[in-house]
């Protein structure tokens, strides 16, 4: 008989699983019959002995069919998606997909929450007061099809499995692994009923995954399971050697993208969003990408889209339109310990501050606090003179608050020579 104590022994001994022991851990895991511990033991042999192509594939399946797939086909315009491996900053996704449903595409996105050190994108939206993220399917179907674009969280309808399993390996350290990675991914992504897709992996020391050649490992198993169910992908590589963007956290990204929307955004994000838009228009097979999504940006079109899904999700706009919706409690600068200029960020740790601060979660039912976040004043390669602001972090809580202020010391390191350009963009 089956047990998910023994299909865990296979696996830890480097057993190759079938495709009913698979079956087996995923629809246990849903119904119940198998506890949080046993499950935190099954992902653990995983990710430590890795899968074959062959599991991930089973893998991958299970997730998928743990709910609903959706079929969009019936509308009049590209249906894409963009996802990221995640990253610290990372706030693409709401900039990038109000500016491709402006461009006449259609993204249905479902979306993760944060996930071990990075922020998702689902909690950032959700610190708009209002903004619900759990809609039904039908919701979901009508604002895709009114708005062009709608951003949920997996659901008891759509991707279950990944729902519940993300949660976990979200406070278990189980993140940084190939086939978790792929199913967690490609199972929202086929769910969603999309006909092509641009993955952005992330690479370096604030991604899960540090080096290009694993990155192209990753990339290559996600383009076969695309291609596998009939979807076109696009990967990009793009690099996490500091975070994404001036800020990371909650409201503070939300605030960010708006001003990415409005044209006032900083030239790392912009120049992503540009990059991965050009390659989902490509696959639309939509000509004059990059005028197209300049424009949509300039008159403004892009930002209505994403206003225009906010409020269809019961999102208060008043409140983007306020600085001073949410004021965090306490705050505090770093200083820059020296001259020169910033040669090293520790992404990792900056973004595990973040949670430390009650931007993430380190038990599964933490709550959030929507004032969370850091503001970096200086990135790599910036010059900085002693008792200059590298950074400031904010958020509402005083124990968490006062137990960060000796966290962040040493996370940014100053050099006397100009420290070379990191890459921002790799060549495919
Ligand atoms: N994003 C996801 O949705 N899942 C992962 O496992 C990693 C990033």
């Amino acid at each position: 008989m089956l047990s998910s104590i023994s299909i865990t022994k296979k696996k830890q001994n480097g057993t190759i699983l079938s495709q009913s022991e698979i079956e087996f851990i995923i629809q246990g895991y849903i119904a119940g019959t198998i506890n949080d511990d046993d499950m935190t033991n099954w992902l653990k042999a995983v990710f430590q002995q890795g899968m074959t192509h062959k599991e991930t594939m089973d893998y991958t399946q299970n997730m998928i069919e743990s709910g609903a797939q959706l079929d969009f086909s019936h509308l009049n315009g590209y249906v894409v998606d963009k996802h990221s491996t995640g990253g610290v900053g990372d706030k693409v996704s709401m900039i990038l997909g109000p500016l491709l449903a402006a461009c006449g595409c259609y993204i249905p996105m479902v979306s993760g929450r944060g996930l071990g050190h990075t922020q998702g994108t689902i909690d950032k939206l959700e610190s708009i007061p209002g903004y619900c993220s759990s809609l039904s399917l039908t919701q979901f179907k009508r604002i895709v099809e009114e708005a062009g674009i709608s951003i949920i969280a997996q659901t008891e309808e759509i991707c279950p499995a990944d729902s519940k399993i993300y949660a976990l390996r979200d406070i278990t350290d189980t993140v940084a692994s190939f086939p978790l990675i792929c199913g967690s991914i490609m199972s929202k992504k086929i769910a969603e009923g999309i006909e092509g897709l641009v993955l952005d992996i992330k690479v370096g020391n604030g991604a899960f995954i540090r080096t290009l050649s694993e990155a192209k490992k990753l990339g290559a198993l996600m383009q076969d399971v695309g291609k596998h169910y009939g979807i076109h992908v696009s990967i990009c590589y793009t690099g996490m050697d500091q975070p994404l963007g001036n800020t990371a956290g909650l409201w503070c990204e939300v605030m960010e993208s708006i001003e990415c929307l409005k044209g006032n955004g900083p030239d790392d994000i912009m120049s992503i969003v540009f990059h991965l838009g050009k390659e989902a228009l490509t696959l639309a097979k939509i000509h004059n990408a990059e005028p197209l999504l300049k424009t949509a940006i300039s008159d403004g079109s892009a930002l209505d889209k994403f206003r225009h899904m906010v409020s269809a999700h019961g999102g208060n706009l008043g409140s983007m339109d306020n600085p001073k919706t949410y004021k965090p409690l306490y705050q505090k600068e770093v200083l820059a310990e020296s001259e020169g200029y910033i040669c090293y960020m520790d992404t990792l740790n900056l973004g595990k501050g973040v949670v430390y601060l009650g931007g993430g979660r380190i038990q599964k039912r933490d709550k959030l606090d929507p004032t969370v976040g850091i503001v970096w004043h200086k990135k790599t390669g910036d010059a900085v003179v002693t008792g200059e602001p590298i950074m400031t972090y904010f958020c509402s809580d005083k124990d968490k608050f006062e137990r960060c202020k000796l966290y962040f010391k040493g996370r940014i390191r100053i050099q006397s020579e100009l420290p070379k350009s990191l890459e921002l963009i790799y060549k495919s």
